[in-house]
């Protein structure tokens, strides 16, 4: 019998299951135009449409089934799932550092509720310690969920909020901070965290999974031992995200909050250092240093939270034969700043001159980039850069296009003054501009060298 009202499957979808008499929990095989599939079907999400059958196949993967496409239905018995993660009492040991974890959201805090389809926060420390009890051996964790959103619905309220907690917790005596954050935007929350808790004491980890805890290959448990460890234990008293390393799970990099973007959309080896090397290894054996330039934790609770942020600021990403109109857009909208982020060495072309001119002389404060990425705005190379200059637009050196826009957000936050502006821009505080890249920093430690030799070792076989 299905139970339309628990799985939500309604439509096609519901009477497809009512014809071959299967509900959900039924582990089936499906045949189908589209193919045969056998697993197990799940509930199916409250606001999702009737016209697919959700599979969990037995690699841990679901699929939906088009519910037009199936020819037949067969049952071969019923597996129900139990997705409670068992809560036990987090221990609590006084020789051990204390840690704070706040909760955003994003993967590394879900879980599926097959019922709802919804993706829910697991963050109770009793709840962590029951998936991963290695967290014990470690610290004391207190958790607070501060937001239970994906990443992409961060913006300056949760940031500003996130700071003052970081800056309360710092000034409360705890010794290391960790944030769970979803990691498309990971980046983004890093870097302005970076501008708004000035002089951290304590290692502030940031870290997140790129795949979900009920899935076998999930980088969830090693990302965040990593995280908790580098920031119980770690001497890197800075903003940093520490995420799986190599495509194996050997470690994690521990990277610097204004050098960090996530580079690829579905491996767990994502983040990676840009125009730099990251700051650290970390794995359950201890924490290894690839630079020695940060900055040391420290026992004073002297933090400084400056949580200025204007919102009207945006990146414009140049494309050939782009109009001028979308500039005066920006203006006309009330923008007071813009990152372009230029191609090549910063360049954008010369129909845009009219209306870039326009925006500085309205006091709309402009920086470029590059979408390169790795390298640095020069644009004194060519001629069309030079007059870019001419025009008001500021070179931002190697800052990356999203670490300068919430510069900027930061800057304006604070002051609308041309020079002063410029002036926060352009002085680093955690080595967002830098003077040079490493002359191996392209390569080294951004996840090539173990697959190298892997690859090395494969063919050598
Ligand atoms: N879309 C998710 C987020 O950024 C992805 C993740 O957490 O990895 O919130």
């Amino acid at each position: 019998m299905v139970e339309k009202s628990m799985t939500g499957y309604r439509g096609i979808a519901g009477s497809i299951l009512d014809t071959f008499r299967v509900g959900i929990w039924s582990d089936v095989v499906i045949e189908s135009s589209k193919g045969r599939f056998s697993g197990l079907i799940l509930p199916r999400s409250e606001t999702a449409d009737d016209k697919h059958v959700v599979l969990k196949l037995a690699s841990g993967y679901n699929i939906g089934v088009a519910a037009e496409a199936i020819t037949k239905i067969t049952e071969h018995g019923r597996r129900e799932a139990h997705y409670k993660i068992p809560e036990k009492q987090f221990p609590v040991d006084d020789r051990k550092p204390n840690v704070t974890l706040l909760g955003t959201g994003g993967t590394i805090a879900s879980r599926l509720d097959y019922r709802t389809g919804a993706v829910i926060p697991a963050f109770s420390p009793g709840e962590l310690y029951g998936s991963v009890p290695e967290l014990a051996d470690i610290c004391n964790l207190r958790t607070e969920k501060l937001y239970g959103v994906f990443s992409e619905n961060m913006g300056p309220e949760q940031y500003i909020r996130l700071a003052e907690r970081v800056g309360e917790e710092i000034r409360a005596g705890v010794d290391g901070i960790v944030i769970g954050h979803g990691t498309d935007t990971m980046h983004h929350t890093a870097a302005i965290l970076t501008f708004m808790i000035q002089n951290p004491p304590v290692p502030i980890v940031m870290v997140g999974s790129q795949r979900s805890s009920d899935r076998p290959s999930s980088d969830a448990a090693i990302n965040l031992i990593n995280a908790v460890k580098a920031a119980a234990e770690g001497d890197i008293a800075e903003v940093l995200v520490c995420m799986f390393g190599p495509t194996s799970d050997e470690y994690c990099l521990l990277h610097r909050g204004t050098r960090v973007r996530k580079m690829h959309s579905s491996y767990r080896s994502t983040f990676r250092t840009i125009g730099d090397i990251p700051v650290a290894m970390v794995d359950p054996d201890g924490i290894r240093d690839l630079r020695d330039d940060y900055r040391r934790r420290r026992d004073d609770r002297d933090v400084t939270i400056n949580t200025a942020f204007e919102e009207k600021v945006t990146i414009l990403y140049y494309y050939p034969n782009m109009q001028p109109d979308i500039v005066d857009a920006i203006v006309d909208n009330g923008y007071r700043g813009i990152v372009i982020a230029g191609t090549g060495l910063g360049h954008i072309n010369k129909p845009l001159y009219g209306a870039i001119k326009r925006a500085t002389d309205k006091g709309v404060h402009i920086y470029m980039t590059v979408q390169t990425l790795w390298g640095y705005v020069q644009m004194y190379v060519y001629e069309t850069g030079r007059e870019i200059m001419e025009l008001g637009v500021v070179p931002a050196a190697n800052m990356l296009p999203e670490v300068a826009y919430v510069k900027l957000c930061w800057a304006l936050g604070q002051t609308g003054d041309r020079d002063e502006v410029r002036h926060i821009m352009l002085t680093p505080i955690s080595d967002e501009t830098t003077d040079r890249e490493p002359y191996n920093g392209y390569l080294i430690f951004q996840g090539a060298i173990p697959e190298v030799q892997e690859f090395l070792r494969s063919i050598k076989r």
